[in-house]
């Protein structure tokens, strides 16, 4: 896909299962060929990204945070509590667009969020769609109108478990070529 070379680093904001990380990792690494996907030790979460009206964690000030890391292209960070952004009542995830840092937000992936029955198998598809469609995003990719492409916008889990996790061709090739600069 033209993006060899791009190192990644997973990056745990707080306690995040290993099993969890090694997943992505892998998942990750066979969506993006040839960038090279490494996990860090974790990191405490910010006090000060705390919102206690919302009893919710502000996005944007964790990309602030994972920004200070430095020796990797892209800094995704791997946060298990929920967080939101702007106007949003919550995020799955947000990245920059274009720019090195990236975050999904892990307990509105499990089934378990909504009183449902835990489903790991589940939760770790619905992780890595949200960490591909991120790190899209980080590579100047916008949404995508094809409800199967990883770029689709997810208003809803339904939206996430309809879509796969595979880039469609269009959106390959405006990646291969912002890759190319
Ligand atoms: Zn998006
Ligand atoms: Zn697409």
């Amino acid at each position: 896909m033209g993006l060899s070379k791009i190192q990644v680093l997973l990056q745990p904001v707080g306690a995040v299962p290993d099993s969890v990380l090694k997943f992505l990792q892998e998942a990750l690494a066979e969506q993006f060929d040839g960038c090279t996907f490494s996990i860090s030790k974790s990191i405490e979460i910010p006090s000060h990204a705390f919102d206690e009206r919302r009893d919710q964690f502000k996005s944007p000030v964790i990309l602030d945070l994972l920004d200070k890391e430095t020796h990797c292209d892209k800094i995704l960070g791997i946060c298990d509590f929920d967080a939101y952004a702007e106007d949003l009542n919550f995020v799955f995830g947000q990245a920059q667009h274009g720019g090195r840092t990236l975050a999904v937000y892990l307990p509105r992936l499990r089934q378990e969020f909504y009183g449902f029955k835990p489903d790991v198998s589940l939760f770790l598809q619905r992780a890595v769609k949200e960490a591909v469609h991120e790190l899209g995003h980080s590579f100047g990719l916008g949404h995508c109108r094809l409800p199967s492409c990883v770029m689709y916008f997810s208003n809803s889990l339904r939206d996430t478990d309809k879509k796969g996790k595979e880039f469609c061709s269009v959106c390959k090739l405006v990646m291969a070529s912002k890759a190319k600069g």
